[in-house]
């Protein structure tokens, strides 16, 4: 079960708000005959989803503050153990400077983290505690009341929409490539010409689909599948059947890959075929590489190239940070660029944000460009979060999704991006409301 850590200096509540949560009518706690009434640990159940909700209020002890090396120890091991955190701080008493040596331990940690205010009984926006509680780096706190079941079930919805959607199986090192690309763009030869290369082995065929063949190999850039959906040919059939089928083969390929080669003809420039196709790969989130073939038939490459350039930027701009390269499948030419390209896509579908930062760089883009407003109300970023990778995936809680405008949205989006090196996959951006 993926383990939800409550964390916080002494007396900010955390026993309180983990037994307000066991307590709670909706939630599902699972019984464990045998234990003690203090127990650190119990097994929630909230909107379908299960969690381990674990208590680091339980390591503490009377005569020991929180300081003490084999309770920070403790503490720290949860941490690391976490798939979300719940930091709590005070909502009466201002910051102490326990909250930011906890706010420093729960950073370093890179957790999907929700901040929330303890004791927020009444008149919440007023308190000290809450207003300060922005400056941890973790965006605007949640106020909860503990003792007056104040916003513990939308505590919970948060924590529900952290979860990561499937556990984390550690995935194969293999970089799963589709190649993907309309009838008669080199496709076969590219997939021929990488296998025939020297350095490269081809340890197995992995599987034969009716839509693809799988093919592990081993390169100086790196282990790959290649998914290669030309490799799979229909004698006998022409026609919008053919094409309606190979889109299907393309959509399955893609689904199945984490990074996409979009196969062009260098002769013939970007067609609306190929923009269809590159919607695909969008479509499912994957990373997207564009590999310009045949580059040996150019009379003036310099030219062609920049020429090529203007059809994608024009053509394909929907997917701006798809990364590009030039190559010749006949004469295997860039193939080694085409490979360290999509090995780019597939680390930064891993790379992650740290939470501090994130909410800076929104808050930042937000102030730069206020948001317009929506039936005469303004969307309100509450704070975000990245709540995993393959793709990156950034939850953001807001006061009411439907009052982000799509064009804000994708500025939004390029201020993540900015923030860190996105180039070559797509993102998500979730919103979801919050009280
Ligand atoms: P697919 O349908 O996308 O798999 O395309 P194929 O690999 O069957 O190639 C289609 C045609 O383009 C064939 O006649 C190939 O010989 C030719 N072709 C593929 N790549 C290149 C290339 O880099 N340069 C040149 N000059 N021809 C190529």
């Amino acid at each position: 079960l993926p383990r939800v850590v409550i964390v916080g200096r002494p007396n900010v509540g955390k026993s309180s708000l983990f037994n307000r949560v066991l307590g709670e009518r909706r939630a599902i706690v699972e019984d464990e005959p045998g234990t003690t009434r203090d127990r650190l640990e119990a097994d929630v159940e909230w909107l379908d989803r299960r969690f381990r909700l674990i208590d680091t209020g339980g390591y503490e002890t009377n005569e020991q503050n929180v300081y003490a090396p084999l309770i920070m120890g403790q503490v720290q091991q949860a941490i690391d153990t976490a798939a979300v955190i719940i930091f709590v701080v005070d909502a009466r008493d201002g910051l102490t400077a326990s909250d930011y040596d906890m706010a420093e331990v729960v950073r370093r940690a890179q957790k999907p983290t929700i901040l929330v205010a303890n004791k927020a009984d009444n008149e919440a926006r007023e308190l000290a505690g809450i207003a300060e509680a922005s400056a941890l780096g973790f965006g605007e706190p949640l106020p909860v009341s503990a003792l007056h079941d104040v916003n513990v079930r939308t505590m919970l919805d948060m924590v529900v929409a952290l979860l990561p959607d499937i556990p984390l199986v550690p995935e194969s090192d293999r970089t799963r490539v589709a190649i993907i690309g309309r009838p008669n763009v080199g496709k076969s030869m590219l997939v021929n010409a990488i296998l025939g290369q020297e350095r490269v082995i081809v340890s197995h065929v992995a599987g034969t689909t009716r839509d693809a063949i799988d093919t592990e190999i081993d390169t100086p850039e790196g282990s790959f599948v290649l998914i290669d959906t030309a490799g799979v040919r229909r004698p006998g059939k022409l026609g919008t059947g053919v094409e309606r089928h190979s889109v299907l083969r393309t959509t399955r390929a893609v689904e199945r890959c984490d990074v996409a080669v979009l196969v062009v003809d260098g002769t013939e420039g970007v067609t609306a075929q190929d923009t269809h196709i590159a919607g695909i790969a969008v479509e499912n989130a994957k990373g997207l590489v564009i590999a310009v073939n045949k580059i040996d038939l150019w009379d003036d490459p310099a030219e062609r190239k920049a020429w090529a350039e203007r059809q994608m930027r024009s053509r394909i701009r929907f997917v701006p940070w798809a990364l590009y390269t030039f190559i010749s499948a006949l004469e295997r030419r860039g193939l080694s660029e085409l490979l360290q390209l999509v090995q780019a896509a597939r680390e930064a579908r891993r790379r992650r944000i740290p939470t501090p930062e994130l909410n800076a760089v929104l808050a930042r883009a937000i102030r730069e460009h206020v948001p317009p407003l929506v039936h005469n109300k303004r969307f309100k970023l509450f704070y975000a979060t990245q709540a995993g990778i393959d793709p990156p995936t950034f939850v953001l809680f807001v006061n009411d999704p439907e009052l982000v405008h799509f064009s804000y949205r994708r500025y939004l989006e390029r201020a993540i991006r900015e923030a860190a090196d996105f180039e070559g996959t797509a993102i998500k951006l979730v919103f979801r409301a919050r009280s």
